[in-house]
This record gives structure tokens, C-alpha cells and sequence, in this order.
């Protein structure tokens, strides 16, 4: 079972135990369920780096994962990201510049995932088409975010974790919005939200503005100690991280970043935001 269905069983379970999933997660299971519905057209091969242009590329801060070097089916990704903006257009409920019932032609999502790849803004598009910029966002990543965690987990594999200990992914270039502590050591790892990979990272170090300043750092604890609120008081930026050592049962870091809203809010409460 690979991750995508190990969440969508835990869903379950979740659902059965609760009667009925609160609305933001209820989403995240659908477009789930549309990703994995896709999962048979996506393409097998992978992009491959030697280990000499590996340590090249690491060295000079550079992401693996180039945009040339993603394999895209554009008509099942078109498949997907129509299927995506029904699902988001539905529930966000927002009638006017809702994705609802948006045509997205090939030539357009290329362009589109290649700008949000670079991570350019959608807006042109978005007016374009007459829809919400972040719900337009969204889509894309819902479209991209297959075909970037296979390549992910793909490059990881033979992946020298000690030469990047930068704040943004070594695969895709995208920002952590997540992290953990893991077992061993309680090592920080960071999690990147486009395309799921970990990478180390130091504990005593901002990963969006690289302050190391001990007076502006801290975190905030759950009684349990399983999950912790990073801030960072110069940009003003709070990172969630789960501390493995305090865990029990298997954790899925990818659904972990949706259920723990609750510090997303207590992170904004206090004045911070999210990546
Ligand atoms: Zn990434
Ligand atoms: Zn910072």
C-alpha cells in the first residue's frame, strides 16, 4: 500500500469514528480520491541525475527536479485538474469565481504548472478564466502533486542528506510547511509541501529567513509534547513539527500537516504565519 492509500484508510477509520469529517478534511479526501483514481495514466519514467551531477547541482544550491525534466501526460493531467477544480469548485461554494465549471485547455495548464512550478503567480490566468487566484492554485497543485512526489520519492533515494541544509526543497525548491523530530536523535527533518520530500535541517535555524538568533526563536509545546509551534519573532513565520519520539502509531506526515489545522490557528492567533 503506498501513502496515498495508507491515508485514505486512515480517513476511514477517522470517519467511522467521528460519523462525519470535518469540512477541510472531507475535501483533502476527495481530491485524494481524484489523485488516486489518476494514478494509472501517470507516466513511469523518472528523471535521473548522476551521482556527479547530484553533488554538482546540491553544492550550488540548486533544486534536482528541473521543470524540462518532469514526464507529464498532459491529457491525463488535463483529466485531473478538471477533475480537481469540480471537487474544490464544489466546495468552496464561492459561485462567482468558483473553478466549478472552468475548461482548462492543455496549452493554458502548461503554462500554468510551469509558472506555479517556478513559483510564479497564477493571476493572469486566474483572471483569464474568471476564478479565484488560490482556488486556480490549488488545482495546480492538486494536478502536480503525483507526478512530483513520484519523482520525489525517486531522487531521494539516492539522496547525500549532509550537503543541504538549506530552507527550501532539494527536489522541487518549494518551502517547508511542515516538520518532524525524528526517533533517533530527535534530528529536525522538514517536509516540503509541493512535493513531500525530507530533508534535514537545523533545530536552532529559521528555515524561511535563516535567523539562528536563539532571542528570536521558540516553540510552543501540547501537553503531550507530540506536537510542536516553531515561531520565529524576525519573519514572523510559525512552522508546525510533530516530535516522533512522543508517537505511537505509525504517522503519515502528509496527512499529519492537514489534521493538525488546530496550530495552524493557534500559529495565527498568536500573529504568525503559515509558509
Ligand atoms: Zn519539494
Ligand atoms: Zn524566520
Amino acid at each position: 500500500m503506498d501513502i496515498s492509500e495508507k491515508i485514505f484508510k486512515k480517513l476511514k477509520e477517522l470517519q467511522k469514528e467521528e460519523g462525519s469529517l470535518p469540512p477541510y478534511l472531507e475535501l483533502y479526501r476527495k481530491l485524494l480520491l481524484v489523485q488516486i483514481d489518476a494514478k494509472g495514466n501517470a507516466p513511469a519514467t523518472k528523471a535521473s541525475l548522476t551521482k556527479a551531477e547530484i553533488e554538482n547541482t546540491l553544492t550550488n544550491g540548486i533544486p534536482l527536479l528541473k521543470w524540462d525534466a518532469i514526464p507529464v501526460d498532459w491529457n491525463s493531467f488535463q483529466k485531473l485538474a478538471q477533475a480537481a477544480a469540480k471537487t474544490i469548485g464544489e466546495h468552496s461554494g464561492n459561485t462567482e469565481k468558483s473553478p466549478e465549471k472552468v475548461k482548462l485547455e492543455i496549452p493554458s495548464l502548461q503554462q500554468m504548472a510551469k509558472a506555479w512550478y517556478e513559483g510564479s503567480p497564477l493571476t493572469t490566468w486566474a483572471n483569464d478564466l474568471g476564478i479565484d487566484e488560490v482556488l486556480l492554485s490549488a488545482v495546480i497543485d492538486c494536478a502536480m502533486k503525483p507526478l512530483l512526489t513520484a519523482q520525489a520519492k525517486n531522487l531521494l533515494k539516492s539522496f547525500p542528506q549532509d550537503m543541504w541544509r538549506r530552507g527550501y526543497c532539494p527536489v522541487c525548491g518549494g518551502k517547508p510547511d511542515f516538520a518532524y523530530l525524528d526517533r533517533e536523535k530527535g534530528a529536525r527533518w522538514l517536509l516540503c509541501s509541493r512535493c513531500d520530500a525530507e530533508w534535514l535541517f537545523q533545530r536552532l535555524e529559521c528555515p524561511y529567513c535563516r535567523t539562528s538568533n536563539q532571542k528570536d526563536l521558540a516553540y510552543y509545546t501540547d501537553d503531550k509534547g507530540m506536537y510542536r509551534l516553531y515561531i520565529c519573532k524576525q519573519c514572523h513565520t510559525y512552522l508546525k513539527t510533530i516530535d516522533l519520539r512522543n508517537a505511537e502509531s505509525e504517522v503519515l506526515l502528509p496527512l499529519e500537516r492537514v489534521l493538525t489545522a488546530d496550530l495552524d490557528r493557534q500559529g495565527q492567533e498568536k500573529g504568525y504565519k503559515g509558509a
